[in-house]
């Protein structure tokens, strides 16, 4: 598998226009979208950055996973994406290797993404994704 740059940071908030006073506002950032990802009750706000982006995750419901987040461990860095050249065959070496994979197979993510998470207790409490684009 190879790596070919943290594809973006994801950041639980819990209100994206709250959110927008700091990262463009102040941080001068330029906003670059939302999108509802129904199936995993989540809004998405982007916020690209070098070669890199700032994503924002909103819940869209009380019994999201980004809900249940926030009423864990409250607002912050909530996962890490790497982007890969081959994402089913970046998950199959990994779980080879004895990875602990929250997503066996590739799902949709925001912008078109495929992706799929790592389980944090295999990656140093880190919730890692790894996405892959065309
Ligand atoms: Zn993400």
């Amino acid at each position: 598998m190879k790596v070919l740059k943290v594809d973006h940071i994801g950041i639980a908030v819990n209100s994206i226009q709250e959110c927008m006073k700091l990262y463009k506002d102040l941080l001068g950032l330029e906003y670059a979208g939302s999108e509802t990802v129904a199936e995993q009750k989540v809004t998405t706000a982007f916020f690209p950055v070098g070669d890199t982006e700032v994503e924002l995750l909103e819940s869209t419901s009380p019994d999201g996973p980004i809900a249940k987040y926030l009423e864990k461990r409250g607002e912050g860095v909530q996962h890490i994406a790497f982007r890969v050249d081959n994402l089913e065959a970046a998950l199959e070496e990994l779980k080879a290797k004895g990875v602990k994979l929250i997503d066996e197979k590739p799902r949709m993510g925001a912008g078109g993404a495929k992706i799929a998470f790592l389980h944090p207790k295999s990656t140093y409490g880190v919730l890692v994704e790894l996405s892959e684009r065309d």
